[in-house]
């Protein structure tokens, strides 16, 4: 019988993952979408679409489906979700893995503050920038919708749903961004704050280098803690050499 993985994904070291591992003896792949935008880049094999209830909903979804073992490669801040994927691989006793890129690390001649959370983003503004450069997807924006004194540029690869600050310009592109043209972006626009979730990951991070060499200021969202005891691996290569380690068990 072959072992059975699901892969929760939204993130291209989901997608990376499931590439690998596509014809792998012995191994079969669903990956899963949680259907956040509208025309996703998807993974090879099996594919599925859509929440799936909470936790109970996930466990009775691992069962329904014989699943055997569960990588949570969601994005670092998709922390509700990797609860839940921990909480109901527990409930089952199946093994799970969590893959999440190592954050990006200040460096020399950087400007960072740093705040826990997006509602910490949120008070920590005003004073910080008034030109802003929002790259923290188009879920969270809706929260800086009362910031009337602060002028934003908001890239998203979809049109948020919810309210947009007052004044505000929407960028629709999707990564990855190489330095030039995000430092084209910065002298463009004139801006004088990023506001960034730390994705980590190199699809995204020439923002941080533009923003180094233009003297910009960053305001950096800490990452949600992982939950406890949770095993983890920082790159596809890990966790391909996790799945391999537990085949062969
Ligand atoms: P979240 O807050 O952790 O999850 C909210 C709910 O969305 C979950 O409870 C679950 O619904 C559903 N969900 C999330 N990921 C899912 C998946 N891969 N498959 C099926 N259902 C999923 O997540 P989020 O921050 O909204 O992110 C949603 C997706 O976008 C994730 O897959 C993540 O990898 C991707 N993403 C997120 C960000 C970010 O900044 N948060 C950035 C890039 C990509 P049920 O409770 O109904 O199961």
């Amino acid at each position: 019988m072959p072992v059975r993985a699901l892969i929760l994904g939204g993130t291209g070291e989901a997608r990376s993952l499931a590439t690998t591992l596509a014809g792998e003896r012995g191994l079969e792949i669903v990956s899963s979408l949680a259907g956040r935008v509208r025309a996703p880049q998807l993974p090879p094999g099996e594919v599925r679409i859509g929440g799936f209830g909470g936790t109970a909903g996930l466990q009775e979804w691992l069962r329904d489906n014989a699943i055997d073992v569960v990588v949570d490669a969601t994005h670092p801040f998709a922390a509700q979700v990797t609860q839940h994927s921990v909480d109901a691989a527990a409930e089952l006793g199946l093994p799970i893995v969590v893959l999440r890129r190592s954050p990006w690390i200040e460096d020399a001649g950087d400007r960072w503050a740093h705040v826990p959370s997006v509602a910490a983003a949120v008070d920590a503004l005003p004073g910080l920038g008034t030109r802003v450069f929002s790259t923290i997807g188009r879920q969270s924006v809706a929260a800086f919708v009362d910031a009337a004194d602060i002028w934003f540029l908001i890239r998203a690869i979809d049109p948020p749903d919810g309210p947009l600050p007052p004044n505000a310009e929407l960028l629709l592109e999707r990564g990855p961004f190489d330095v030039q043209h995000e430092a084209e972006l910065l002298d463009r626009h004139r801006i004088d704050l990023l506001l960034t979730k730390n994705s980590g990951g190199d699809q995204t991070v020439a923002k941080l280098s533009a923003a180094r060499a233009a003297g910009v200021r960053v305001l950096m969202i800490d990452r949600p803690p992982l939950p406890a005891g949770v095993e983890t691996v920082e790159s596809v290569a890990a966790a391909h050499e996790w799945l391999r380690r537990l085949l062969a068990s």
